[in-house]
């Protein structure tokens, strides 16, 4: 059993806010939302930060990136959205489990 907070989540033991899933991937609410909108787009399978992607992980990470605009539009995020992925201690990784964060509405000036 992994103590992964985020492999967790995938599994389902631990109880999150689901907005999509397929079978590569799982998008979230986050528990403590920075914008109207603050989802974190996963992976389902373990990878924990950037610096671990390899070749193998090159069509996960660009279903990721094309998954993006389809969620911010499905969240009525028309005028635009934020992303964001910390990596490593001085990135602030808080969760060492590949996630792109997907902010959006209201104002986001000042929130790096
Ligand atoms: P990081 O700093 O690693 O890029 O971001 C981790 C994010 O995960 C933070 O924005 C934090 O609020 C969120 N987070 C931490 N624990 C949980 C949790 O148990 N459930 C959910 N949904 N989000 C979490
Ligand atoms: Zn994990």
């Amino acid at each position: 059993m992994s103590d992964c907070l985020f492999c967790k989540v995938v599994e389902g033991s631990l109880p999150s806010e689901k907005v999509y899933e397929d079978d590569q991937i799982v998008v979230f609410k986050d528990i403590y939302p920075k914008a109207d909108v603050h989802l974190l787009i996963i992976p389902r399978q373990h990878i924990a930060s950037l610096n671990e992607l390899d070749e193998t992980h090159d069509q996960l990470i660009a279903s990721m990136f094309r998954l993006l605009p389809k969620i911010a539009r499905q969240q009525g995020l028309d005028n635009g959205f934020r992303t964001i992925i910390n990596t490593g201690p001085g990135g602030g990784q808080e969760v060492y489990h590949l996630h792109i964060h997907l902010l959006g509405g209201g104002n986001l000036l000042g929130f790096a």
